[in-house]
């Protein structure tokens, strides 16, 4: 049994795999071949799109064993399916950066074998650690995925579905780019949808001009990584919470932004807004966010929380839920309904003005529960402001 060990070859250009007619010629192009004695599969931690994804360990000559992540390919797959699952590892035998997931291929059975990566994708590992890390901390992984970024996009390749589910952590919190193979990445990226222009698109993640022209670019993965740092400002919060499709796209066309997640430094959410110009030219390259994320590194200070960005104002009605109740039970804090009522909070033009403090009064004593409840009215202030702008919808 034989395996293919990664090389890298010195070129300055990702090549697609799909301009070779075997796609296979561009695993050996960017592979070597090593003994499948070397690979011991432990255990089964996940299931991925092609089959199962274990954990075992990887022996090389004079070293110490590697802990690594094994992709398989189930049984009775179809041509197409082993030249997609292989196009992955030979795009990605083409990487080689710290933040970027880099893949080797075993030969019979198929496997891809990747680094272990201790803390799995980004998303839940920020729902798990909700509220822990210091905001250097977060800017330390949105450092790390710039970086990973940088590298493809000086290499000419254009990722199409950076969101936090597509990063992997690893145990010293080392974020890595992963999930590569063009279509048939989309194709299984449960958030992708068809979208009119007939491709299927992560919506909450992708340029407008991606997403109408399939316009793709690297400065459309600069759109979809301001995205990321919102999920990673917001500990993996949904982007546009419960909006449909649909209705992202239309506030996004006509003109609404992500708020500043709470906690989130003025500088930071500057920067997503940047990102998030309407003129894919007017948005910064990679290498200018990790030039503008290390100046807040070396001064912290610029990290201290300013001023909240949006006012307090006296509010009507809120349309989309018509009780206290309902919208707490929509947010799925529906357990805090009397702690509202026993507080006075009988409308949603009560609520939208309710502070921290006074959510800890009453008696919502988890952080994680607090911010919850507090995204969801930073919503509807956001929602209110937006009606009272004549071209600006929610
Ligand atoms: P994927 O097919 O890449 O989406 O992987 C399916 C699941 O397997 C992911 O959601 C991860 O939880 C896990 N997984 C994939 N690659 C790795 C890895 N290198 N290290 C640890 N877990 C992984």
């Amino acid at each position: 049994m034989l395996f293919l060990l990664v090389s890298f070859p010195d070129t300055r250009f990702y090549i697609d795999p799909h301009t070779y007619e075997d796609p296979s010629q561009a695993v050996h192009q960017f592979a070597r071949e090593i003994e499948a004695s070397r690979i011991k599969i432990e255990k089964i931690i996940g299931s991925g799109e092609f089959g199962e994804v274990c954990y075992g360990r990887m022996r090389l000559p004079g070293r110490r064993d590697i802990p690594v992540a094994l992709k398989t390919l189930k049984a009775g797959y179809s041509d197409q399916q082993k030249r997609d699952f292989l196009s992955e590892a030979s795009i990605m035998a083409q990487f080689d950066h710290p933040n970027v997931q880099i893949e080797m291929r075993r030969r019979k059975p198929v496997m891809l074998i990747t680094e272990y990566m201790e803390n799995g994708s980004l998303d839940s590992f920020l729902r798990r650690h909700d509220g822990e890390f210091p905001v250097l901390q977060l800017v330390g992984l949105l450092r790390g995925i710039a970086a990973g970024m940088s590298y493809l996009a000086g290499l000419g390749y254009v990722h199409r579905d950076l969101a936090a589910r597509n990063v992997l952590v690893n145990s010293n919190l080392v974020c890595k780019v992963s999930d590569f193979g063009l279509s048939r990445v989309l194709e299984d990226d449960p958030e992708a949808a068809y979208t009119t222009s007939g491709g299927k698109i992560p919506i909450r993640w992708t340029a407008p001009e991606a997403i109408t022209y399939r316009k793709f670019s690297s400065s459309s993965d600069v759109w979809s990584y301001a995205v990321v740092m919102w999920e990673v400002m917001s500990y993996g919060e949904r982007p546009y919470w419960n909006l449909s499709n649909r209705d992202v796209i239309k506030s996004v066309e006509e003109g609404f932004r992500l708020p500043a997640p709470m906690g989130c430094p003025g500088p930071l959410h500057s920067l997503m807004l940047d990102c998030w110009q309407k003129d894919r030219n007017l948005r910064p390259r990679f290498c200018h966010i990790i030039t503008l994320l290390d100046k807040l590194i070396r001064n912290p200070e610029n990290l201290k929380l300013s001023s909240p960005t949006l006012m307090d104002r006296a509010i009507p009605d809120f349309s989309s839920c018509n009780s206290v109740d309902e919208w707490l039970d929509t947010i799925k804090m529906g357990r805090y309904k009397e702690h509202f009522a026993a507080g006075g909070y009988h409308t949603l033009g009560k609520v939208i003005s309710v502070t921290q403090g006074d959510i800890q009064r009453l008696g919502v004593t988890l952080m994680g529960h607090q911010k919850k409840i507090l995204s969801s009215v930073q919503v509807m202030r956001v929602q209110v402001l937006n009606r009272s702008v004549p071209s600006v919808h929610v």
